[in-house]
């Protein structure tokens, strides 16, 4: 398929200071849109200025929250080359998400294709300061004028293109982590395993709550039980408790992150198994309580390993490791960044290379 071209007559300035990018308020000069309409299928690839999308009031993503959207980025190299962080994946699970939400899945290989193009055009935004990527989001909208509660039958994708910048400015600062026991984000057979905005939306009072108390992200328990750890705000969650690194085993109600993923293909390399299994929170408590609680850290594309310094459950108030980094979430955190940046050899095939 031939993707239409149409530059910007008003290139926009370039953020000066790569220092404060900051993360979601920057966007480049274009974005890639395609339409689906039923008959049709998906067609009309282009890259056009960005800007403000049409929708009809009715469009109906707007009250039945049909859409779906995947989260990667784009590194700069030493020597100015770009690349991406295992991209084939993000297209594979945007596909698994259209599947659960009866959205007409996409072709992987020309999505990468796609990608790579708009990215080439936008080379110039990547930024290069340390630490610094282009964060790339590609979602699918449902926009079919219609009120009534039915898959649509018509759809746009779209991929915008964020600067961002270094993910921990000041090093790596373990975060405090809330144990939620009042909300659920998801449950078994529900949506927890795509990514969807609905999860979201369902995260956020949550998310608030615990922010006013001070803490950075919520852990969610299982939403059956509320017995069974599952993960931690935006990020895939790990522990190491008396030597087993334990990450919960990805039972439907999880999101299968690929940097848990590669985080579990690297320590199986070291010779350090992860065990995929069910973590029940009481085991969490008294492994704290025995003082075997090695490490935790939080897996995402944001962050790649965030350290867990602090836990509150209930009106328990744990520290873990000192509240300092530990030695398993440093080798991880340098190892996958050094690949993705491409200052380290990648002996896994990860890397994508765009332009
Ligand atoms: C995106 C996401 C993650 C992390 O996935 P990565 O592919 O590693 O970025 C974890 N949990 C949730 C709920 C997510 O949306």
């Amino acid at each position: 398929m031939e993707i239409k071209i149409q530059l910007t007559d008003h290139p926009k300035q370039k953020p000066t200071d790569q220092t404060k990018l900051g993360f979601g308020h920057c966007f480049t000069d274009h974005m890639f849109l395609m339409d689906y309409h039923e008959g049709q299928g998906w067609h009309d690839p282009r890259i056009v200025p960005y800007g403000p999308i049409p929708m009809d009031p009715s469009s109906s993503c707007f009250h039945y929250a049909q859409e779906i959207f995947e989260g990667m980025k784009a590194y700069r190299t030493a020597e100015g080359k770009i690349q991406f962080f295992r991209p084939q994946e993000n297209f594979k699970r945007l596909n698994n998400s259209c599947q659960r939400l009866v959205i007409p899945q996409m072709d992987e290989g020309f999505l990468l294709e796609a990608l790579k193009k708009f990215v080439t055009i936008e080379k110039d935004w990547v930024p290069s300061a340390p630490g610094t990527s282009l964060y790339i989001r590609p979602f699918i909208i449902a926009n079919q004028d219609f009120l009534g509660v039915h898959p649509s039958i018509s759809y746009i994708y779209c991929v915008i293109l964020s600067p961002s910048g270094a993910y921990y400015a000041s090093g790596l600062n373990p975060v405090k982590i809330y144990v939620e026991t009042k909300y659920v984000r998801v449950s078994k057979g529900g949506m927890g395993m795509v990514k969807t905005g609905g999860n979201y939306a369902a995260s956020l009072l949550a998310q608030e709550e615990a922010e006013k108390q001070g803490y950075s992200q919520v852990l969610w328990l299982d939403g059956v039980e509320r017995k069974y750890v599952e993960e931690v705000g935006s990020m895939n969650v790990f522990f190491k408790i008396n030597g087993e690194i334990i990450t919960p085993a990805l039972t439907g109600s999880i999101l299968p992150g690929i940097t848990r993923k590669s985080v579990i293909e690297m320590l199986k390399s070291w010779g350090m198994p992860v065990s995929e299994r069910r973590l029940p929170l009481q085991e969490l408590l008294d492994a704290v309580e025995a003082g075997t609680l090695e490490e935790a850290w939080g897996t995402g594309t944001a962050c790649v390993i965030s350290p867990i310094g602090e836990l509150k459950c209930g009106d328990k108030h744990v520290t873990i490791n000192n509240n300092e980094i530990g030695p398993v979430s440093q080798k991880l955190y340098d190892t996958l960044t050094g690949i993705q940046w491409g200052v380290i050899p990648d002996p896994f095939g990860w890397i994508e290379p765009c332009c």
